[in-house]
């Protein structure tokens, strides 16, 4: 069997303290690659992911830092650069959504928290990482948006906005990298539960999903891994969504 196109490649995960991050970090470490875990507040889920995937004879690194802040974003890719060496394999991950029924509930606050977390910081850390790999000829990145980013959702217009500026930053930054073998494409996930932002169902939710559950941090994590070891698939974003919103 051929091995696998991301074994000894490095990762960088953020938000791999949360649902949807972890999951996607063990799937990377079962492919062979070295992870570094990004994380804010939660360090104990950092560690305790460290030490798992590190049992299983992964190189791991938790790297902690507020990505609201640029600084401290650059200096997280410095640190995985130093433990773990160039990073291949960029899935920017960590977000925020906090539920602001009404547009004027949605204080500058807000607004400029939600941008700095979910698309700001993706933007930072593509623009530190991308040109090391097209340097060397080998690049994924993959954004994790939201079916808000089409739909609007229910979180609010700073999360929407949010998340479809990553479809904008994704279409413009795939057709400049292409050409160097660096993919770059989004996942737009909607209603996955057993996360931070969405620990459980309710019926009233179920009822909004044409599969009629919702989604599971696993399931994200075998589209992410498919789409990062395809190397003809790039300039895309996919819906995963239960069937909540066709495109
Ligand atoms: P989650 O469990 O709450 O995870 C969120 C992650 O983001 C945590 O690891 C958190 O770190 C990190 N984070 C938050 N603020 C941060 C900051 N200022 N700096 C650095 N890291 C920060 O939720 P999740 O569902 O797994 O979310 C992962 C991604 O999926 C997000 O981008 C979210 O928008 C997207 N998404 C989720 C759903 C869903 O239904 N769950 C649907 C569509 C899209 P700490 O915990 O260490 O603070």
């Amino acid at each position: 069997m051929a091995s696998d196109p991301l074994a000894g490649r490095v990762a960088l995960v953020t938000g791999a303290s949360g649902g949807i991050g972890a999951a996607v970090a063990r799937g990377l470490a079962a492919a062979g690659a070295s992870v570094a875990l990004g994380y804010a507040r939660d360090a104990t889920r950092a560690d305790d992911l460290a030490r798992e995937l590190a049992a299983g004879g992964t190189r791991v690194l938790t790297a902690g830092a507020d990505l609201a802040d640029r600084a401290a974003a650059l200096g997280l890719v410095t640190d995985v650069e130093r433990e773990l060496g160039p990073v291949d394999i960029l899935v920017p991950n960590a977000g925020v959504g906090q539920i602001r029924e009404r547009i004027d509930d949605v204080s500058d606050a807000d607004w400029d928290h939600h941008l700095a977390v979910n698309l700001t910081a993706p933007f930072v850390l593509a623009r530190r990482i991308a040109p090391g790999m097209q340097e060397r000829g080998f690049g994924r990145i993959l954004f994790i948006s939201s079916v808000a980013a089409f739909t609007g959702g229910v979180v609010g217009a700073h999360y929407a906005a949010s998340k479809a500026g990553l479809h904008g930053l994704t279409h413009w930054l795939a057709s400049r990298l292409a050409s160097d073998g660096v993919t770059v494409n989004a996942l737009a996930p909607a209603l996955i539960e057993r996360t931070g932002m969405l620990p459980g169902a309710t019926d009233d939710l179920r009822k909004r999903i044409p599969v009629g559950r919702l989604g599971t941090p696993d399931e994200v994590a075998d589209m992410a891994l498919a789409v990062l070891r395809n190397g003809y698939l790039t300039n895309q974003v996919f819906g995963l969504d239960g069937g909540m919103h066709p495109r």
